[in-house]
């Protein structure tokens, strides 16, 4: 299988991006997967420090190795929202293909010294791993919020992720540009999205010069993630969309069959649900490529 940096610097010639995908159980593992099999793309399986602690960070990984050669279909592994370097090193140990360190709670020459440190903890186990850094506030938790708690007036700027990139030797950095973790009730509603600062976007990724991930991609405009990509974003996450089908999906399930109780009866459309999720999101982020770039793809 190729690397994540070399998918990652092919996708950008194409004008792509890589999905990333939280998961915290194997349904939702299997439903990422089942996806990108479909839509014959490379992915991103991620899991946060809180989805690890419930899957197991070695189980993950095991599941991931098995899944990958039994479906042929590139899939990297991803530490999402790391906040030490001893839960950074566990992740790198176990064959995570990238970790983001995340210290962006702390000021900005602290996020800078602690990031530093963990970038080169992890590429001592690893030299190939791919370390994310991340400035800036798009807020916590994956979820469904009542009020947006972040201002989108205070963007990342172009200069503070230079000196971020440059004194702290990630290849990865995650801004703030109008994104934000979780989505209102009336995003899940579908009758208002977020949207980004695609000139923002822009000017980070001449100042920066590394590949750029987007956080919180969950709700925005369609229009809004084509036009990122095209700004130099590389990686985009998506998780609240997949609790939201999943949540939505196994209420329906359970009442469809109130007597039921074999778990393989009651997941399949919870399964399914997700899939469709995923799938559509993978279609919208490799829209620039062409039959010739999926068939090299996962190839
Ligand atoms: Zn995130």
């Amino acid at each position: 299988m190729d690397t994540l940096r070399n998918v990652l610097s092919r996708l950008q010639q194409q004008g792509a991006a890589l999905g990333h995908f939280n998961v915290s159980d194997l349904v939702l593992l299997k439903a990422v997967l089942a996806a990108a099999v479909e839509v014959k793309v490379p992915v991103i399986v991620g899991a946060s420090e809180g989805e690890r602690n419930f899957f197991g960070t070695y189980e993950l990984a095991a599941l991931v190795k098995v899944m990958r050669e039994e479906q042929g279909v590139p899939v990297f592994l991803n530490a999402d929202h790391t906040h030490s370097r001893a839960k950074a090193e566990e992740a790198a140990k176990a064959g995570f293909d990238s970790v983001v360190i995340d210290f962006s709670a702390l000021p900005f020459e602290q996020n800078v010294s602690r990031t530093k440190d963990t970038v080169e903890a992890i590429k001592a186990i690893n030299p190939s791993i791919l370390a994310e850094g991340e400035i800036g506030n798009i807020g916590t938790g994956s979820e469904i919020h009542e009020t947006v708690s972040i201002d989108f007036r205070n963007l990342s700027t172009p200069e503070e992720a230079r000196q971020f990139v440059d004194s702290t030797g990630i290849d990865v950095l995650a801004p703030a540009v109008g994104n934000m973790h979780g989505m209102l009730k009336s995003m899940v509603q579908g009758t208002t999205k977020k949207h980004l600062n695609i000139d923002r976007i822009a000017q980070i990724k001449k100042a920066a010069g590394v590949f750029l991930t987007l956080h919180g991609g969950s709700g925005t405009e369609d229009e809004d993630f084509v036009r990122a990509i095209a700004a130099g974003i590389n990686i985009i996450h998506i998780n609240t969309e997949l609790r939201v089908a999943w949540r939505r999906s196994l209420e329906a399930s359970l009442s469809s069959q109130p007597n039921e109780v074999v778990p393989y009866k009651i997941l399949p459309p919870v399964l399914d649900s997700v899939k469709q999720v995923v799938s559509s999101r993978l279609k919208l982020f490799s829209t620039q490529l062409t039959s010739e770039d999926l068939r090299l793809s996962t190839g």
